[in-house]
């Protein structure tokens, strides 16, 4: 029998909002994710490992990548590029994991257009000051780059409305909560039940 197929997902959310937290929480919730891991030009920050958080590389190399048509989508995010890369969501999907792509509104235009069928999530702070203050607590920016940050999570907030789905980060746990039940009941949709259940569903039915 064949694999079936994963999903991708599209989370998107203004720097701060605990995009990153509730993912990797998520992990111990709902089996069969994997988050992508991008290529930044981006420095690391302290404790970031290269290949687990994301793929560290110079402008040039991510220009190479770009010409070579090597990602699914690319964004200039602030000052650095960010990067998704073709070959390892699709290896991923084809091995039947659902792939979480943690990708800016941008990004989530590009994947949109090229996979139609991409579910996508954007997570919100239950306030301006909130998300001030999440930035500020994170504690591993500069007092300049949180500035900038704050400036441009507006813009990103703006466009909210292209998602699929809302989450407002206010309890971690409630939002964690909201976040797993959305992966729970795609599951359950009719194509991916047929794909898992198939043997069954056909003996049910003779
Ligand atoms: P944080 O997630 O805000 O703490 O900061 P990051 O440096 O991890 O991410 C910066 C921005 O780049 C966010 O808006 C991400 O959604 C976006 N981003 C991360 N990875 C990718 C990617 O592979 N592609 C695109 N298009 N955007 C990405
Ligand atoms: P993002 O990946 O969206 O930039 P993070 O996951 O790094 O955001 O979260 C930013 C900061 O806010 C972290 O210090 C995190 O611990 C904190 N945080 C996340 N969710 C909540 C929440 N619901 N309530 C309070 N603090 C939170
Ligand atoms: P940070 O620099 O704080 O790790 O990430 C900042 C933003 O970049 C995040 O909001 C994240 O969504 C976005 N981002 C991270 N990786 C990618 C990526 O591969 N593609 C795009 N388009 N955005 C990304």
């Amino acid at each position: 029998m064949n694999t079936p197929v994963g999903q991708l997902y599209i989370v998107s959310a203004p720097s701060g909002a605990g995009k990153s937290s509730l993912l990797n929480a998520l992990r111990g919730r709902v089996q069969g994710l994997v988050v992508s891991v991008s290529t930044t030009t981006r420095q690391p920050r302290p404790g970031e490992q290269d290949g687990v958080h994301y793929h560290f590389t110079t402008a040039e190399i991510f220009r190479q990548q770009v010409a070579g048509g090597d990602f699914l989508e690319y964004a200039q995010v602030f000052d650095n590029y960010y990067g998704t890369s073709r070959l390892s969501v699709n290896a991923l999907l084809a091995s039947g994991k659902d792939v979480i792509l943690e990708i800016d509104w941008q990004g989530a235009q590009q994947v949109r257009e090229r996979a139609g069928n991409a579910i996508s999530i954007f997570i919100l702070p239950p306030s301006v000051d909130a998300l001030r203050e999440r930035l500020c607590g994170r504690g591993q920016d500069s007092e300049e780059t949180i500035q900038r940050r704050m400036r441009d999570a507006q813009s990103e907030m703006s466009h909210y409305a292209e998602y699929d789905y809302i989450v407002i980060n206010d309890a971690f746990e409630s939002a964690l909560e909201e976040l797993a039940c959305i992966f729970r009941s795609e599951r359950l949709k009719l194509v991916r039940q047929q794909q898992h259940h198939k043997a069954l569903l056909d003996a049910l039915v003779g």
